[in-house]
């Protein structure tokens, strides 16, 4: 691929290279970035797999550099956490999801909207609130939006990330926990955590076709899930026959390649729309 095919097409370009090019050296582009509205929202889509049809979408958060080309999100979003740069990423990230949701709703094509959050923008005064006034600013409904929210960030300040996720939650918000299976004391907190969805991290549902042991792990899963009342979501389905699996265990959704990458939130939206208008 040239360059400029690479990049169109999302995929990670070689020319980043963090062992040579560590974000810090990043820090003031990302900040301006941020600030000029010049990072991509991708969305990917979410099947259902009793409805049999997509009903959400993952926004995920896209950054070309003209220096590095693409830099990934698991570089510059824990490195965003570490600096000052997280409270602006949150909020460019939530106005610029909503954007795109708001137009599906407005085209009649509504789709619920998931969108990652780090727990330590609660630590900000009034979050909550923010995020709601959001909501009714672009006019998505809180019943369509989804918080996702890491299993091992929740643990970091469980009482605080609790406290704001239960305002979310009292409004209609709904939220899921991220990349379940991969932090700690999983069972102490599910008890009293106010999400509504599970996410089985990729790393389950990879290893699954290969280890019969991990797929009795996904099925208790699956299984927690529901007896907690949670709405439960396989995230990297790659493939039919892991699909077909996670059909015979009764999850509920699920996300991955075999279903759909992510696309550039625009083109989504405009695709989206065309099909219903057909
Ligand atoms: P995540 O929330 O676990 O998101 C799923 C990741 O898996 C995404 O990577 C997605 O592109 C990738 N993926 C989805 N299906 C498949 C599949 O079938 N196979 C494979 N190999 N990968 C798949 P991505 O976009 O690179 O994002 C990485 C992480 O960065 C996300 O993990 C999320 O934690 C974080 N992130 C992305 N955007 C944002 C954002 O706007 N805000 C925050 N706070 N975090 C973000
Ligand atoms: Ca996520
Ligand atoms: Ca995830
Ligand atoms: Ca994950």
């Amino acid at each position: 691929l040239a360059h400029d095919e690479a990049v169109r097409i999302g995929e990670p370009f070689a020319i980043y290279q963090p062992e040579i090019t560590p974000v810090e050296i990043l820090y003031t582009e990302l900040r301006e970035d941020i600030a000029a509205n010049k990072l991509d929202v991708m969305f990917q889509p979410l099947y259902d797999l009793r409805k049999g049809e997509i009903v959400s979408v993952e926004s995920l958060a896209r950054w070309h550099t003209a220096a590095y080309g693409n830099v990934p999100p698991s570089d510059f979003v824990p490195f965003a956490e570490r600096s000052d740069l997280i409270v602006p990423l949150t909020r460019w990230s939530l106005n610029a999801s909503l954007r795109h949701a708001a137009a599906l709703h407005r085209g009649g094509c509504p789709l619920d909207v998931a969108i990652n959050l780090s727990p330590r923008v609660f630590a900000e005064q009034g979050f909550a609130e923010q995020l709601l006034g959001a909501l009714e600013i672009w006019g998505v409904p809180a019943e369509a939006t989804i918080v996702e929210i890491t299993e091992t960030a929740l643990l970091t300040d469980l009482d605080m990330s609790v406290r704001v996720l239960r305002r979310l939650r009292d409004r209609g918000v709904r939220v899921a926990i991220d990349d379940f299976g991969t932090g700690y004391a999983s069972f102490a907190y599910l008890r009293h955590f106010p999400a509504t969805e599970l996410k089985i991290d990729k790393s389950f549902v990879d290893a699954m076709l290969t280890d019969p042991r991990t797929e009795q792990v996904v099925r208790a899963m699956v299984e927690v899930a529901h007896r907690l009342d949670l709405e439960c979501v396989a995230e990297g389905v790659e493939n039919e026959e892991t699909l077909l699996r996670l059909v015979a265990m009764d999850c509920d959704i699920v996300q991955g390649y075999h279903i759909g990458r992510p696309m550039h939130a625009e083109t989504f939206v405009a695709e989206r729309l065309a099909a219903a208008a057909m």
